[in-house]
Order: structure tokens, then sequence, then C-alpha cells
């Protein structure tokens, strides 16, 4: 057999494995099957790749979306591998299958859909299958963020072909959905392979939003190079896009709404710049070889840690320094919670589970490093040195007394006004409308005051984030069932207020 580093060097021209990348090819050429956990970026498409030319017979690639196979099929033709893609898309089938069968094709690549069909089990039946590499493996489990239904066909055809050996390949997986993984696919725990996840080039920062448009616009300012900016809706995309043209850097906006060609330009031009800032949804990114992304930043918290991980992991793939910073509001977190309640009831402990531990994130005095490492199992140091609360250690105090009144407030006003006119309470601002309701009697009235009114709109942010308060549809507050144990002492509300520093000068409004 040819030794893979002479096929690593001859056909990819790379001079030698990355990390764990040499370890999953012996294991995939000894014929054992695989989990390997590898970050975005680590190389995995070579994990399988290189196999599929050392080992005799077709490696039948299953890739969750089609776009992310066609590109993943024009690199491989690229370095000179024999590949196709047999997908609805594909007005080629016949020839595809033609080549299948006269065992010309190293790589097959499938989608999840076609393994339950008995004609392709049949099709898989009448030529050589080298090995079954199976990619965004966490689809495959209720506890990874991605769960794909069609994922828990494969089990049956990995099945029917014993001995074949499985790969299968996540960037995205946590102790629990790696167990899950190993589980459903039918491969044994000594078969999982985890790769470092650290970027140590990455910068992470986090912050609460004030205004959107204006921090972002600041952000940009202060980095320069190509970047991307995530946006939760499309319009959203859209109208960052055109505001931020007005930081001077070509901007674009790119979400599945948009028209085909406009899109494609849209991505086609980032790709090339070497300063555009791209407003995205969550979709850009997948697939594209960018390796020169200065900066991700979030207007809006991602689905989980994982999502998270993945979406700021576009950033610096090339090695230099690149920034993630991350641009939240309680509102995510109601918005987020609300979507919980309506997913099937088997998911949403799981769904809360995530969201919990984005929060904890989102909320720390400690290293985000730490926190993002050890959600994925490794035992990092204290500190990084290269995030926002390493580089700037912010104050922790203790708001509980201040999340009392605030609560007190919600309650004694009837848990139906907004966070505005709950502030206005506590600092016993005079309005008409606090005349007309008589609330300038309650006992809550101007019962904030000097520095803990400081502290209210971090507090109401915190309340909302740790569900103790909700946000109805008319933008007032109520309780959620947090609230209990804060009002009675029972649990403590820790704040986190960003370092003080010299105000920033403001280079140029945008809103
Ligand atoms: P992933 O799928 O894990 O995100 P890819 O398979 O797309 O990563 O690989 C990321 C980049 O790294 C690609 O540009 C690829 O050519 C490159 N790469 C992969 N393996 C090596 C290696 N051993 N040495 C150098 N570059 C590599
Ligand atoms: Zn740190």
């Amino acid at each position: 057999m040819t030794d893979p580093t002479d096929l690593l060097r001859n056909i990819f021209g790379f001079s030698a494995f990355r990390g764990v990348q040499g370890d999953v090819v012996a294991r995939v050429m000894s014929g054992a099957d695989t989990l390997a956990v590898m970050p975005t970026g680590a190389g995995k498409s070579l994990c399988y790749q290189l196999p599929s030319v050392a080992l005799e017979g077709t490696c039948i690639v299953i890739s969750p979306l089609i776009a992310l196979m066609h590109d993943q099929l024009r690199a491989a033709e690229a370095v000179g591998i024999r590949a196709a893609t047999l997908t609805s898309a594909d007005d080629n089938r016949a020839e595809t299958i033609a080549r299948f069968r006269g065992g010309e094709l190293d790589l097959l690549y499938v989608a999840p859909e076609r393994a339950s069909s008995g004609h392709f089990r049949e099709l898989l039946e009448s030529a050589k299958i080298a090995l079954f590499a199976i990619d965004e493996a966490h689809c495959v489990s209720e506890w990874g963020h991605d769960f794909r239904p069609d994922y828990r066909l494969l089990r049956p055809l990995l099945d029917n072909f014993p001995d074949v050996p499985r790969l299968a390949l996540t960037a995205t997986a946590d102790a629990h959905t790696r167990a899950d993984i190993l589980e459903q696919l039918g491969i044994e725990p000594g078969g999982l392979i985890v790769a470092g996840f650290d970027r140590p080039n990455i910068r992470y920062a986090i912050s609460p939003r004030t205004n959107t448009t204006q921090q972002l616009a600041d952000f940009i300012i202060d980095n320069p190079g190509p970047g991307i900016v995530y946006a939760p809706t499309r319009a959203q995309t859209e109208r960052l896009a055109e505001a931020l043209t007005r930081t001077g850097r070509p901007t674009r906006a790119y979400h599945a709404g948009l028209e085909p060609a406009v899109r494609a330009r849209n991505q086609a031009d980032f790709v090339a710049s070497e300063d555009m800032v791209i407003c995205a949804t969550v979709a850009f990114g997948m697939g594209i070889d960018k390796p020169d992304v200065r900066f991700v930043a979030h207007a809006g918290i991602p689905k989980s840690i994982e999502a998270y991980y993945q979406e700021t992991g576009r950033a610096g793939r090339d090695g230099d320094p690149a920034v993630a910073h991350l641009f939240w509001g309680a509102d995510d977190f109601a918005r987020a919670r609300q979507r919980i309640g309506e997913v099937e009831p088997a998911r949403q402990s799981g769904e809360r589970a995530r969201l919990t531990a984005l929060g904890a994130l989102v909320e720390t005095a400690g290293c985000r490093r730490a926190i993002l490492l050890r959600h994925f199992g490794e035992d990092p140091p204290e500190r990084c040195g290269n995030c926002d609360n390493c580089l700037n250690p912010p104050k922790a105090v203790d708001a509980s007394v201040a999340a009392q009144k605030f609560l007190s407030a919600v309650f004694r006003t009837g848990q139906m006004f907004g966070a505005g006119y709950i502030e206005s309470i506590l600092l016993g601002k005079s309005s008409e409308r606090s005349m007309t309701n008589g609330h300038e009697s309650l006992s809550v009235w101007g019962i904030i005051n000097g520095e803990e009114a400081a502290l209210i709109k971090p507090v109401s942010r915190a309340l909302l984030l740790r569900d103790a308060l909700r946000t109805n549809p008319h933008g007032g507050l109520e309780f959620g069932p947090a609230a209990k144990a804060i009002l009675k002492g029972e649990a403590r509300v820790e704040l986190v207020l960003p370092p003080a520093r010299a105000k920033r000068r403001r280079r140029g409004r945008v809103t």
C-alpha cells in the first residue's frame, strides 16, 4: 500500500499531517471505526479523501447539504481525486452510477435521505466500498444542535456492510453528543479522536448591546480587513449592510432570500476582497474557504456555544490575529426561550441546557476561552490572556439588592410595564404616567439613587437572561420562574460590569 505521507505530499502538496489528521488516517486505513471531532479548519476532509485514494474501492461520503457537497467535489477534483455527487440536483446521475459500478470513483458524495432507499443499497452492493465517511455527524444526535432525522437512516445501511470501516466527522460535539454519536453510529468508544479546540489567534470579546449599529460601526473601524457580521434576521443583514457602508468600508448583505445571482456575487466579492464587511445570516460561511477573515461579529446571540465556536471559527484560519466580538441583548435570550417553548417537548431540556451554557459564557467575569474549551472537554488554563476579560478584567459586583428592588417594582406596578418605566419608578422620576397610575406613592418609588442607579440597566438585563423576568407581547415585564428565589434572597445576582475606561471617541455617527 502507498505510504500516506507520500500521498499527502504528492496529491495534496502538504508536507505533514496537521494535528490529529495522521492518527485519524492511520485508523481508517487499518479498517477501524472512528469518530473524529475536529474544529473547523482542522482539515477534516483530508481524513477521508486521502484514504479514498489509498484504499481499493469507493469512499461513500454522507453530507447534509448539497451546496457543501458541490464545494467539496470541486476541491477534491482540483487535486485530481476521482469524485462525484449523487443528488437530486445532479443531472449526470446515470453517468455517475456507471463510473461507480466501474470502480472509477474514489469518492461518492450522497445526502443522508438516499441511505434509506433500497435502490441505493443495491447500488452500493454492486461495487466495492472502501469506507463510509459521515460528515457533520452531530446531525445524528438529538443532543446535537442540528439534529436531522435522516441521519438515523444511516445505521441500518452501515450495518449492512459490516466489513466497511466508518469514519464519523464533526466540528462540534460536547461530551454528551459525542457519546450519542458513537452509540447511534455503532462506533466503539475507543474510536473517538478529539483534536485540540483552541484557536489561540482569535481574541474573544462579548458585550451588551446598547446601540447595535453604532457599536458595530466603531468595531469595524477598529478592525481592518475582511470580516463577517452575523445578524439574526434577513432584514437586519440588509439594514446593517446599508448602515455600515457609512464607515467607508465596502459592505454587502448575504442571506438565503437574495436572488441566487446576487448571493453568489456577494460571496465571490467577499472571498476576493481584502476589506469587505459582509452582513449575513449564519448560513453564510459554511464551505467558504477564505482563510484571511479578520473578524466575526455577532449582532445577536448564536444558538449555542457550539454554534458560537463554529461561527467565530471562520475568523483567522490563516493563523494571524483575528477578533470575535459578540453583542448581546437580554431580548435575545427571551426570544430564544420562547422558541424553545415551541419545539417538541423531548428536545426542550437539551435546548434549555444549551441556552444556559451560552448565558454563562456571556455573563462570566472569567476567561471566555477557558469556558469554551471546558465546554469541549478540555482542561485549559484559568486565563488565556487573549480575551476581553483577561485583557481587561471586569468588576464583579453583588447586585442582589438592586435586583430585588427591580423585581419589587415590577410586581407592585402589576407586571405590565416595560423596563424604561420601571427604571423611572425606581429613580423616582415623576411623569404624567406615574402620577395617573398612582405609582408615586409606592414603597419602591425613588428607592434607588446614587451609585446603585448605574446598576439598573445591567440588572434588568441579568434578570431577563436568568428568566427571572419575561417580556410579554406588549413589551411589559412579568415574573419568570427564577424571580421568586431572587426576591426571597435565596439566589444571588452577581453582575459583571465592564472595566472603567476612558470614554471612547466616536468616529462619525452612523445612526
Ligand atoms: P474542515 O473541514 O475541518 O473545516 P478543511 O478540510 O476544509 O477543514 O481544511 C481546511 C484547510 O486546511 C483547507 O484549505 C485544507 O486544504 C487545509 N489543510 C488540510 N490539511 C492540511 C495539512 N495537513 N497541511 C496544510 N494544510 C492543510
Ligand atoms: Zn481569556
